[in-house]
């Protein structure tokens, strides 16, 4: 049986050639053989293509992770150094606030401190039922009772003397005052204690205080009644 060519179907003696299966002319045989080369080169092309995308994007997912892990480390870093920030300036703060607090004992103390050591000590309060403590100065009268250990303020009493100045004292005839002011002091503490329901009838101690000498006297003979 003559055979043909697959191709282009002409009739085959002596010179067929046979590719992949099938006889072909050699002319055929050849453009089959360079169609197939060339197919196979495309597609060879195209796998290429794709491992080389494929390359890309592992490139690509790699140099992301990269990025975010050093994006998350930046920001972990900068976190840090906020912290350090904060602490750093509450620590300040806090030295600051220690000084103040060191501060304020020194400028405030001695003035609480002093007019509480004018008081009876503790032993004394303690061994008395009834105490008495006078503090009297031109412009200022203070009296505290204690009764079994507990305290009470009695009387608190102010005086301005400079406000009558403005109502157009001479310099001197303001000084006249002042001095009338302070033979009057003892006076008018007097007249103070003596009100009715001030003071208890009886003390078992009293103590007066006063930077005038005149005016200390004068309050413990007045007060000596109620001992
Ligand atoms: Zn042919």
């Amino acid at each position: 049986m003559i055979k043909r060519c697959k191709r282009c179907n002409k009739l085959l003696f002596f010179r067929s050639k046979l590719y992949m299966d099938n006889y072909y002319c050699p002319k055929c045989a050849a453009i089959v053989q360079a169609r197939d080369i060339e197919e196979e080169n495309k597609k060879l092309e195209h796998e290429k293509q794709i491992a080389e995308k494929k390359l890309q994007l592992k490139k690509a997912r790699i140099r992301s992770k990269i990025a975010d892990k050093r994006l998350l480390e930046e920001l972990e870093s900068e976190k840090r150094e906020l912290l350090k920030k904060s602490e750093k300036k509450a620590e300040k703060l806090r030295l600051k606030q220690q000084k103040k607090s060191k501060d304020i004992p020194t400028e405030e103390y001695p003035v609480k401190r002093q007019t509480h050591e004018l008081y009876f000590d503790r032993d004394t309060i303690h061994q008395h039922d009834t105490l008495l403590y006078v503090e009297v100065e031109v412009n200022k009268l203070t009296a505290v009772e204690w009764l079994h250990g507990k305290k009470r303020v009695v009387l608190s009493h102010k005086r301005e003397l400079r406000r009558t100045r403005a109502g157009g004292f001479s310099a001197e005839k303001f000084q006249k005052f002042i001095d009338a002011k302070k033979k009057e002091t003892g006076e008018w503490a007097v007249d103070l204690l003596g009100r009715s329901g001030v003071l208890r009838d009886k003390y078992d101690l009293i103590k007066v205080v006063s930077t005038k000498d005149n005016i200390k006297e004068e309050l413990e003979s007045y007060l000596e009644k109620y001992l």
